[in-house]
């Protein structure tokens, strides 16, 4: 029987709304056999995943999906395979929550001034442990019948040139690639279809990026061919996921991608390669 990974999924540990163990539930259920647990600038839910996967007997990929920004453009680095966090990776990540936490204060400042009444208390209450982010501001205009759908609440207030955005402090991606290697990582440019930005790919392949998404939902057919092309022209890994975040992130839904297990074969094949270099 075909064996299949998902190797972008959100769980409530960053703005998924499911926890950790309901992510592995879900994915065990649709017979996936590996998956990677990639939330936002954390890897907080990593543990409670890696024992669920255990449990059911699915393969767990330790993973994080860093959120970075490059001459005003949001880019995301996936990480796969890290080990032990050390300390300049864990100071990063305390930076962003930190940072994160900040930002989400001014937006719920700005959309108060606008006349949105929803309190920073409740913004945080949904988000939890996780780190918080603007999904989570969304459900709580959404709660307030302020918009029709998380959706709405994006394009109407959340989305960068809307009255309720603010910045936040992001590194670039050649620091993620740095931070990913320097815990014997693999990473790997998430959804590239979204900026389309071949140069920036050619540059990062240059400082260290070992991989491509291929898959993901926001690529049609054209992007897909086109990033499964450079991967090849480029001799980079392939990857693949649904970037599924429950209810909290229309347009996608478990199981709608599923990465051939052949691909998983090639980045241990390559994490092998990496730690032989590591401790030799
Ligand atoms: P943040 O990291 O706080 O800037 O929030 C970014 C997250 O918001 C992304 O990872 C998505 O999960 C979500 N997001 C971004 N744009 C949209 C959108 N148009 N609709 C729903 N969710 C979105
Ligand atoms: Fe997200
Ligand atoms: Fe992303
Ligand atoms: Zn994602």
């Amino acid at each position: 029987m075909a064996k299949y990974a998902d190797l972008h999924l959100h769980t409530n540990a960053s703005d998924g709304e499911y926890s950790p163990q309901e992510v592995v539930k879900a994915a065990y259920k649709q017979g996936f056999s590996a998956i990677s647990i990639t939330d936002h600038d954390t890897l907080s839910g990593i543990e409670e995943a890696r024992e669920a996967c255990q449990k059911l007997g699915i393969e767990f990929i330790s993973g994080i999906e860093i959120s970075t920004v490059w001459e005003g453009k949001e880019i995301h680095i996936l990480g796969y395979f890290l080990e032990k966090a050390d300390r300049d990776f864990l100071e990063k990540l305390t930076e962003m929550k930190d940072s994160r936490k900040e930002r989400i204060k001014k937006m719920v400042k700005r959309l108060n001034d606008l006349g949105y009444n929803i309190s920073l208390d409740k913004v945080q209450e949904i988000a939890g442990e996780g780190a918080i982010g603007r999904p989570h501001v969304a459900k709580a205009l959404l709660e307030k019948n302020y918009v029709k759908s998380i959706k709405e609440a994006f394009i109407k207030l959340l989305s960068p040139g809307c009255p309720g955005y603010v910045p936040r402090y992001k590194i670039n991606p050649f620091e993620a690639i740095e931070l990913i290697k320097g815990i014997s990582g693999i990473p790997v440019i998430a959804h590239p279809g979204i900026n389309n930005d071949e140069d920036l790919i050619y540059k990062l392949v240059k400082a260290g990026l070992l991989g491509i998404e291929v898959w993901h939902p926001e690529h049609n057919e054209l992007l897909t061919n086109k990033y499964y092309q450079l991967a090849k022209e480029y001799d980079l890994l392939i990857t693949g996921g649904s970037d599924w975040h429950g209810h909290n992130k229309e347009d996608t839904a478990l199981g709608i991608i599923k990465l051939d297990y052949k691909y998983i074969e090639k980045l241990k094949r390559k994490k092998k390669e990496l730690s032989l270099i590591t401790f030799t």
